[in-house]
């Protein structure tokens, strides 16, 4: 009985003294011993015998020609948490873009040595507030490639875009922000956050004033702003009905919210549920931002409940950075009547960010009426610590001039928290710090499914760093030292940290935005 014999053309054959054996072929195949298949298998192995035999004489030359690369990182531990790939890897760069990833050599134009350094992608920081040009290279030296605002955000996306192209170092994305939409439509004098006592901070919104809101928010959304920015914190007259409008939106444009929540320690919880309820509501995805500065002291319960709310499907992901003290404008709704009590600190916790100094009853008053940035210790190392740790949390820097956090907070992970403490390992604190955020953003904004992976078609945003000596400099007395250890850092291929200095030449940072409707 003749029984056909199929060997697909994408099978891979090789034989033995049984004969011919199929492996690996996307199709399934039925085998058969008739006249027909016999002489097809003969003709294969005779086939098989010619090749071999050819080539072992050398007749064949299988080798293909050598690919040569424009920048090639060699002898690097390279880890990737999106492939849980931890090895000892040589990685091959043309034109911005990972071309190979091998065990074997690879040859290049340049050639960066990287024996004793860990080769991870760059770090993806989801909310910074300073973009001046001294925090920009603070940041790059932490080992930041992309770098976004998304919390507080802007309310002129395309303005905020137009001041940045060309000129930095590092990719860099922006939201648009309830906050600054709502102090444009009912009027505030504030620069950065609203004042406690005005209107964008303590006016219940008309029906006709949340409309406009909207409206600003969905432009936002048109001109390519890769998230909605939430800080209710700072808005508390803000209704459900006024934060529910917003959470439509940016679910018509599948863009994350980034929200400081309103309440502090405890009343955190009841307003992440809130928040949380809201955003299902809307269908929208939510993102709390810096957990442990609002949380505080019950933190973990705060992260036990997102696990929670993540289990019954909620779309909810959570951001922490490593250091106990806070910044904020002293003149914000944070500080309005009863602050000590529902922060749990008094004047000589809060540190003027300006001069460092610690504030009596008296300075506090004086700064309250001028107006700037100042620092609150309030937290408890072992609270930050577990946050930090924690499997759900990203890390995020809500870089600000003149808190350490601006500066430090990826060298400060790497150092304190996976060395020092050993609380965490290298590979989730590197998801965390990459991974994890590029992810988070990629539903709106498919350019970040190439950023934070060491994969071939990724975009060569890396940093190198060296895991025994990498470290902070930045102190909350001298906030703007940069990091040690971070030997290389490539935006796009291009060094701009090259053996642990700036490269100030180098502004390979482009616009990271959401492509526009119907893109
Ligand atoms: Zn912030």
């Amino acid at each position: 009985v003749a029984v056909r014999t199929t060997i697909s053309s994408r099978s891979f054959l090789f034989a033995t003294h049984h004969g011919i054996w199929r492996v690996a072929s996307g199709r399934s195949g039925s085998t058969g011993n008739g006249l027909l298949a016999t002489a097809r298998r003969c003709g294969r192995l005779l086939t098989v015998i010619l090749i071999a035999a050819l080539t072992r004489g050398g007749l064949v030359d299988a080798k293909e020609p050598e690919e040569r690369f424009d920048l090639v990182i060699r002898g690097g531990r390279v880890i990737d948490p999106a492939s849980g790939l931890d090895g000892v890897r040589q990685i091959g760069i043309t034109n911005g873009v990972i071309r190979k990833v091998v065990a074997g050599t690879l040859v290049g134009d340049e050639l960066i040595d990287a024996q004793g350094l860990v080769v991870s992608p760059g770090f993806i920081d989801l909310h910074q507030h300073a973009w001046d040009d001294e925090s920009v290279w603070l940041k790059v030296r932490d080992g930041v490639t992309s770098s976004f605002e998304l919390e507080v955000g802007t309310a002129n996306v395309n303005q905020w875009y137009q001041e940045r192209t060309g000129r930095l170092p590092l990719h860099f994305g922006v939201s648009v922000g309830h906050i600054p939409v709502r102090m444009k439509v009912l009027g505030d004098d504030g620069d950065f956050l609203p004042a406690a006592r005005s209107r964008a901070s303590a006016a219940v919104a008309t029906a006709e004033e949340v409309a406009r809101m909207a409206e600003e928010v969905r432009r936002g959304l048109s001109e390519g702003a890769v998230a909605v920015g939430f800080g209710w914190a700072y808005t508390p007259a803000a209704t459900d009905e006024e934060i529910l409008a917003m959470f439509r939106v940016a679910a018509e444009h599948h863009a994350t919210c980034h929200m400081h929540l309103p309440g502090r320690g405890p009343t955190a919880i009841p307003a992440a549920a809130d928040a949380v309820r809201l955003a299902g509501q809307a269908g929208a995805a939510l993102h709390i931002v810096h957990a442990q500065s609002t949380a505080a002291a019950v933190t973990d319960e705060l992260l036990r409940a997102i696990a929670d709310w993540q289990v019954a499907g909620r779309d909810v992901s959570v951001e922490v950075y490593p250091w106990t003290a806070g910044m904020t404008e002293i003149r914000s709704a944070l500080f309005s009547e009863g602050w000590q009590q529902r922060l749990g600190i008094g004047f000589g916790e809060l540190q003027w960010g300006a001069t460092g100094e610690r504030l009596t009853e008296e300075s506090f008053d004086r700064y309250r009426q001028e107006g700037g940035l100042v620092i609150a210790h309030f937290n408890r190392p072992a609270v930050v610590n577990a946050a930090v740790h924690h499997p759900l949390t990203m890390i995020a820097s809500d870089g600000l001039l003149g808190h350490p956090r601006n500066a430090g907070t990826y060298a400060r992970v790497l150092a304190h928290h996976v060395r020092d403490l050993a609380g965490i390992d290298l590979m989730p604190a590197i998801a965390k710090m990459s991974w994890l955020p590029a992810q988070r953003l990629e539903t709106r904004v498919p350019a970040m499914r190439q950023k934070g992976r060491i994969a071939v078609g990724a975009d060569a945003d890396l940093t190198l760093f060296d895991p025994e000596t990498v470290r902070e400099g930045a102190t909350y007395e001298a906030p703007q030292l940069p990091s040690q250890g971070i030997a290389w850092v490539l935006v796009g291929g291009k060094a701009v940290v090259r053996q642990n200095q700036p490269v100030r030449s180098e502004l390979p940072g482009l616009a990271i935005r959401a492509p526009a409707a119907g893109d």
